[in-house]
């Protein structure tokens, strides 16, 4: 099959601290797959090692072995003139509204600056980025105002617009909306929804929220501690997973009935425990 994106066996590795650390592996070998116009939503507890599959994509972390490959070509080493043509097809939303837009810059102007580093004209860039705009639901007259003028959600919003700015292939959405409360989480998850089925781009979406992953993916990856341990189509993986792990993910999901969240719990106590002994046998052997 044509892959959009084909993680193969990917290994990173940090530096330990101090002169004689050991390094630290945190992906230990890890496999996944997105086609064209799919989404995968990669979900795992803090530390598991999302952000580092993520951003080892985007060529901001070095794999110590294992392939990246786009469209069936080898991008794990790209050198810099690469990565830069690579930032048309692939771009990325972070969880921080506040501090991923450069405050000096109006929205226009950061809208327009990947649109005029591909050569576009200014009066071209300045359509284009009124027709972001109104994908993303912002009034037009945002482009004269400053990211700090904006909510987290609209900031989202503005940031949402410019990985759309080079029409990319693929965009890694990092915990894309972990910072906003509620309700503007479930607006902004149905825009990302509406731009990819509008747009047929492809997401890598990033969560530690089941539910949240469970809503927007065609397909789940689950990771734990630096491997996938399950994966498949979403509604299997999210309501009956077979992994203990994703077991315990589902069962962390707050639920509105509290007799049933107390038997959930216990139930978590009980996978946490195994989970422990597996853990503590995997490691003595
Ligand atoms: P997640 O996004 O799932 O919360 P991360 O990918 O951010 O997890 O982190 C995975 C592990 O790698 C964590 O133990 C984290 O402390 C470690 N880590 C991440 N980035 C670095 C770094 N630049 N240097 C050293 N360790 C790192
Ligand atoms: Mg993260």
């Amino acid at each position: 099959m044509n892959q959009l994106l084909d993680v193969q066996d990917l290994r990173v590795s940090f530096p330990g601290r101090g002169v004689r650390a050991r390094s630290l592996e945190v992906l230990h070998g890890v496999s996944l797959s997105i086609a064209p116009g799919e989404v995968l939503g990669l979900v795992g507890e803090s530390g598991s090692g999302k952000t580092t599959i993520g951003r080892a994509v985007l060529g901001l972390v070095k794999a110590s072995g294992g392939n990246i490959l786009l469209n069936g070509q080898d991008i794990t080493h790209a050198d810099a003139k690469t990565r830069r043509a690579l930032a048309r097809e692939i771009q990325v939303v972070f969880q921080d509204p506040y501090s991923s837009l450069n405050p000096a810059l109006t929205v226009g102007d950061i809208l327009s600056e990947p649109l005029i580093v591909q050569g576009a004209t200014p009066r071209d860039a300045r359509a284009k980025v009124r027709t972001l705009l109104d994908q993303v639901g912002l009034p037009g007259d945002a482009a004269e105002r400053l990211p700090k003028e904006f909510s987290g959600g609209q900031r989202q919003r503005v940031a949402i617009a410019r990985a759309l700015a080079p029409e990319p292939r693929l965009i890694v959405c990092d915990e894309p909306v972990s910072a906003l409360d509620l309700s503007t989480q479930a607006l902004v998850l149905d825009l990302l929804l509406d731009i990819q089925r509008e747009t047929g781009v492809s997401y890598l979406f990033i969560s530690h929220d089941l539910s949240v992953v469970r809503h927007v993916s065609h397909r789940v990856a689950v990771i734990y501690k630096g491997d996938i341990v399950e994966t498949g189509p979403a509604r299997t993986v999210t309501l009956t997973p077979e992994h203990p792990y994703t077991q315990r993910l589902l069962l962390a999901a707050p639920v509105a009935d509290p007799a049933n969240q107390e038997k959930r719990r216990a139930e978590r106590r009980r996978l946490i425990e195994q989970q422990r002994q597996q853990d503590e046998h995997a490691g003595a052997a």
